[in-house]
């Protein structure tokens, strides 16, 4: 049995709409991670999260001030569900950082 390749694993956390911009999510995210990226060009200023760096420690979620970090598992939107497809369309923006 060959193990699952690592590198087609992805995080869970993701960041709704309603971001105001503030970037305190971007200060907790551990540093060799980086996975949250203001987004480039959007009006509002807001942040994102590339879901193949997330490392699913969840840092981020209390420092939001309006509450706009999920995680997936936890509002059944997995894998197999639809749910997963629903978020990466959702975070696109943020792999399309320069
Ligand atoms: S859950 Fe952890 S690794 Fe993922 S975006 Fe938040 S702080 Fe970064
Ligand atoms: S902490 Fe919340 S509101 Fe502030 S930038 Fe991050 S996701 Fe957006």
């Amino acid at each position: 049995m060959v193990a699952p390749i690592a590198a087609m694993r992805t995080g869970h956390f993701y960041i709704d709409e309603t971001c105001i911009g503030c970037g305190a999510c971007e200060h907790a995210c551990p540093g060799k991670v980086d996975a949250i990226y203001r987004v480039e060009g959007d009006f509002l200023g807001r942040f994102a999260i590339v879901l193949e760096e997330c490392i699913d420690c969840g840092f981020c979620v209390p420092l939001c001030p309006v509450d706009c970090i999920h995680d997936a598992r936890k509002e059944g939107l997995v894998e197999g569900s639809g749910g997963y497809t629903r978020i990466k369309e959702l975070q696109a923006w943020a792999r399309s950082r320069n």
